[in-house]
């Protein structure tokens, strides 16, 4: 047992009622030094492992130079190795992304790269996937606070009157990003203010807040010191809600093909009403389920491809609120992912750490003028997990499946 449980479980009395002093000593270096060298690192993971008696080989054991993940973790001690594979290729005719791609997905989940590569090998023979780009709007809703009703209607009147005046505020603080447009919100005597912007390659979120802020104190100035809360949860960052169907977050984008009555057979070993009675039936199991939107597993495939490429992985939670459908054609079957809410960047976050940007390069999306070729590629990468899985459930091969590539059966 490490020392600290055994610090913990002496001091534990009854239930509820666990206490534990925590002194200086108890704090991982990082007070003493906040460096990013090989050295600072291999401090911290010794010191780690005489805390709690781990041993951190594997952790320590990286050939990225730690003065990169500044800006990105506190507290460093190493790496974690996350197995990563490629899927594809899968065919695209977007606006922003043409071609054949190979997707990187980083996962320790067996069976997922083999069903999301059979999936977009599936729509390449159909003749690939048509993708579009709908919007590409960041947002951040702050909420400000009246002693009135009135006043707080007053406030909502006034607000896109002076889009122009906070337009000029945000871009005081950034070169690529620009306020777009403003909406309010009132709810009694508060008035949520949704704020939306062009973001460029980035995700954004750290420079929507800086801007954002930047608005709100010149608000707060032409308002007399009006009380203002940056954060009001409507925007719907990290959670899931209805909000993101309708009004989006980061790239709408939207992908679908035709899957002919041969290649689904040849490839997916399914019939067009067998995959499209698997996507109906499932509609009544999300209506029943009260879910927001519906699809069958988008959050697979954009956790793993977030890890890979270094995006923000806990924005999964509203990225993946979205809608596949499935719809019967003579010559086939028509097949549709759309998703309202895709955080994805090129350039940010982690997207300039070394694997994470290798893994970018595979799809040719590094940098300035790429966040819309990844949208499209994702959307596109997500259809072909959409079908796959739809079609697993259809010729009962799911379970089979996962037996065969998703256990390691530990003893
Ligand atoms: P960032 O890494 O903080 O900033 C990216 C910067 O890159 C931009 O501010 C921009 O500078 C610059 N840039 C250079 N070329 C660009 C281009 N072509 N397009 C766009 N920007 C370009 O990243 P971020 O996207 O603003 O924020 C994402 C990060 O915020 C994620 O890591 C996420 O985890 C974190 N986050 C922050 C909050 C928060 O509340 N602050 C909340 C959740 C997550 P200019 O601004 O001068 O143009």
């Amino acid at each position: 047992m490490a020392k600290n449980e055994t610090e913990i479980s002496k001091a534990e009395g009854k239930a509820g009622e666990a206490s534990v002093s925590i002194g200086p000593e108890d704090l991982l270096p990082r007070l003493r030094d906040q460096g990013y060298t090989e050295e600072h690192l291999k401090r911290r993971r010794e010191w780690v492992e005489e805390k709690t008696g781990a041993k951190l080989k594997h952790m320590g054991n990286f050939s990225v130079d730690p003065a990169q993940m500044r800006g990105n973790i506190e507290n460093p001690v190493g790496v974690a190795q996350v197995p990563l594979g490629v899927a594809g290729p899968v065919l695209v005719h977007g606006e922003y992304a043409q071609g054949l791609f190979y997707v990187p997905m980083a996962t320790s989940e067996g069976a997922l790269i083999r069903s999301y590569e059979r999936g977009m090998v599936t729509l390449s023979h159909a003749g690939g996937v048509q993708t579009a780009l709908l919007e590409d709007e960041n947002q951040i809703t702050p909420t400000f606070f009246f002693a009135e009703v009135a006043q707080a209607r007053a406030f909502s009147r006034w607000v896109p009157l002076h889009l122009p005046e906070m337009q000029i505020e945000a871009a005081k603080t950034t070169r690529n990003g620009a306020l777009k447009n403003v909406k309010c919100y009132q709810l009694g005597r508060q008035v949520l203010v949704n704020f939306g912007y062009h973001t460029g390659d980035a995700q954004g979120m750290n420079m929507i807040v800086k801007a954002t802020e930047a608005v709100c104190q010149w608000i707060q100035k032409a308002h007399h010191g009006l009380r203002y809360l940056i954060f009001s949860g409507m925007c719907s960052e990290k959670r899931p809600s209805g909000f993101l169907l309708t009004r989006g977050k980061g790239k709408r984008v939207t992908a679908g093909a035709l899957l002919p009555h041969s290649v689904l057979k040849t490839y997916l070993r399914v019939t067009a009403e067998q995959l499209f009675q698997v996507w109906h039936s499932t509609v009544l199991g999300h209506l029943q389920a009260g879910s927001i939107g519906y699809n069958a597993h988008y959050a697979n495939g954009l956790t793993a491809i977030f890890i890979a490429t270094g995006q923000d992985v806990a924005n999964v939670v509203h990225a993946a609120c979205g809608v596949t459908y499935f719809e019967l054609q003579p010559e086939g079957l028509f097949v549709s992912a759309t998703l309202p809410a895709l955080s994805v960047a090129t350039v940010g976050g982690g997207t300039g750490l070394p694997t994470q940007r290798e893994a970018l390069e595979i799809m040719g999306c590094v940098g300035r003028g790429k966040a819309r070729k990844l949208a499209e590629i994702i959307a596109a990468a997500v259809l072909g997990g959409e079908i796959s899985m739809g079609a697993a459930l259809a010729s009962g091969e799911f379970s089979a499946a996962h037996e065969r590539y998703g256990r390691n059966r530990p003893e």
